[in-house]
């Protein structure tokens, strides 16, 4: 596929598409665009992880009388079940686009393959191996812990849960904001590990990877998996039921591989290509101080970080950066 009809490339050979990135049309609500932008809040994405979270809960959860005792025999076997579930859909990704590079640097932002190169900053010296190590280590392994206590806690009913009988219409609201959810926390926190101590001593691991791949998703220190993570705690503060939470463990968990893909499109065929809607976060952890939540909730727009990708954002982001330079170091 012609990746020129769609995006242009810089002197340093990296790729733009045209396309600027938009904030949903929710705030204030622009009602006659969201019909068309309604279908791209559930596809493809949250679809898969809602999928996933149903998946999850008929066929591997436990009854709830095991559950209501911690023990390792099941959480175990759970985070198993998600290192194989992480292993083939990351890794679905990193062998069609990284591993077999089945349509080269074609809609990759930048043209470099992280495993091509080595770097002393990563385990290892390598990008790939050091992003796979914190993921299976860290980042499923408190998923793991989180899911686990999230439905010990249900099963010892502490907490606010409901069964699906008794609310179902509140239920079906509180799965729809999940995704919003999910973004509000993320941006909260995202801000918080970027003040400069969490950032030098959390924060500047997951940053290490300035051209993301796949793995690099949830290559986190393990104190910003425990942030990241937290979200599904909501659902034992707020009235909810553990599928629904455990929906949000997966957008947490699988969720955050959109991001990172390092791809602005997938070909599918000759002629078509999927979405990845990724270029919002690669800027994050190109330019850093921008884009620390994506355009479901406006939050970057209102505090003045949001950059779209167009020209007009790069030059008010320089001036940004310009004045906190200025700022830090007074003439
Ligand atoms: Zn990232
Ligand atoms: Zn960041």
């Amino acid at each position: 596929m012609d990746e020129t009809l769609h995006g242009t490339r810089d002197r340093r050979g990296h790729y733009k598409p045209n396309a600027l990135l938009k904030i949903a049309p929710l705030y204030p609500p622009r009602w006659r665009e969201i019909p068309a932008w309604l279908p791209s809040y559930f596809l493809p994405w949250n679809v898969v992880f809602a999928a996933s979270a149903v998946l999850y809960w008929v066929l591997f959860i436990p009854p709830v009388e095991t559950l209501r005792t911690l023990e390792p025999g099941w959480a175990l076997r759970l985070y198993l079940i998600n290192v194989v579930a992480v292993a083939l859909f990351y890794g679905a990704f990193e062998f069609r686009l990284y591993w077999s590079r089945s349509q080269g640097d074609r809609f990759k932002y930048n043209p470099r393959f992280p495993g091509d190169t080595q770097s002393r900053q990563f385990w290892f010296r390598n990008q790939n191996i050091d992003n796979v190590l914190r993921t299976f280590l860290f980042g499923v392994s408190i998923w793991t812990l989180f899911g686990a206590l999230m439905l010990w806690m249900w099963a010892n009913t502490w907490g606010n849960w409901l069964a699906i009988a008794e609310a179902p219409i509140y239920l079906a609201i509180v799965a729809l904001l999940v995704s919003m959810l999910h973004q509000a926390h993320f941006y909260a926190i995202h801000r918080l590990i970027h003040t400069p101590w969490l950032y030098r001593h959390v924060h500047s691991i997951h940053h290490k990877a300035v051209n993301p791949s796949p793995w690099s998703s949830l290559a986190m220190h393990p104190a910003e998996h425990a942030l990241y993570f937290a979200s599904v705690f909501y659902h034992v503060l707020l009235p909810s039921h553990p599928l629904i939470a455990l929906y949000q463990l997966h957008k947490a968990g699988f969720g955050a591989i959109p991001g990172h893909i390092g791809f602005d499109k997938m070909e599918i065929g000759e002629d078509e290509a999927m979405d990845l809607h990724a270029y919002g976060h690669y800027l994050h952890h190109k330019y850093f101080e921008v884009n620390y939540g994506d355009g479901l909730v406006p939050l970057d727009k209102l505090f003045g970080t949001y950059h779209d990708g167009s020209e007009e954002a790069d030059a008010q982001m320089r001036a940004r950066f310009a004045k906190m330079r200025r700022e830090v170091a007074p003439s």
